[in-house]
């Protein structure tokens, strides 16, 4: 998978996905990115990228003419993405599809700054816009980075531990993870679920979806009825 990933702050990237399993995946040539700094497409020599909103009202808005000769200027686009708090919430259904034959995949991701861009931009190259969560950030960069790091995860050869280690999460089992041990067996007089230690896989498997059930049904209720949909 190809990212281009247009930003105000090219300082940001790779930031957090330069560690861990997603850092050895970029290593590993699993995935690349190219940043494109927005100002390099200022409409002057001060940088500006932004101007005051039609209409009144107080905010900048990025700049349609800026944002396109930044579009533009990137030969494979595929598909583009503006993260933005009106999209739709991204969840772990929409990585299962934005993952699919990742061999084609590309994407640019648009980070927006300001109240941000330009209708115009969304309109014209008929941009994709994507949530992360229902809270104002200030920037995409943070989500361009949440889109990143989940997709390429559950790519081939990033976790250790095989295709299993994906499919049996949260979201993906259709509800929550049951709660999870690991050595010591007994830690400030709190002893490790019997049935872990037992080595009957057929009932630390009922256990485990059963707690999986539980947890799912007081916490988030909203998953089951989206899996009887
Ligand atoms: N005025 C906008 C918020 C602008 S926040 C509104 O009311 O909807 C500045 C930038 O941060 C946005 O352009 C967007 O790219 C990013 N951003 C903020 N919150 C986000 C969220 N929940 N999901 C994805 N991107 C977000």
């Amino acid at each position: 998978m190809h990212f281009n990933i247009l930003t105000v702050f090219p300082e940001m990237f790779p930031g957090t996905l330069g560690a861990g399993v997603v850092g050895r995946a970029l290593a590993d040539g699993i995935w690349s990115y190219d940043v494109i700094n927005i100002r390099d497409f200022a409409i002057n020599d001060y940088g500006s990228v932004d101007d005051t909103q039609f209409g009144g009202g107080s905010g900048m808005v990025m700049r349609p003419d800026v944002l396109g000769a930044a579009i533009d200027s990137i030969k494979n686009p595929g598909q583009i993405i503006y993260f933005s708090p009106r999209g739709p919430r991204f969840n772990q259904k929409m990585v299962r599809e934005f993952t699919r034959a990742p061999e084609n995949r590309v994407f640019t991701l648009l980070c927006g700054r300001y109240e941000g861009i330009d209708q115009r931009v969304i309109d014209e190259y008929n941009i994709m816009e994507l949530s992360i969560g229902d809270y104002i950030l200030s920037g995409g960069e943070i989500a361009a980075q949440v889109f990143i790091d989940s997709t390429v995860r559950v790519l081939d050869n990033v976790l250790g531990g095989g295709a299993e280690s994906t499919t049996n999460e949260s979201f993906e089992i259709g509800g929550l993870e049951w709660p999870l041990y690991t050595r010591p067996s007994a830690w400030r007089g709190r002893d490790v679920p019997e049935v872990l230690l037992s080595g009957h896989h057929g009932n630390i498997e009922r256990w485990r979806k059963q707690q999986s059930d539980e947890i799912t049904r007081q916490r988030r209720p909203d998953l089951i009825k989206e899996n009887k949909k």
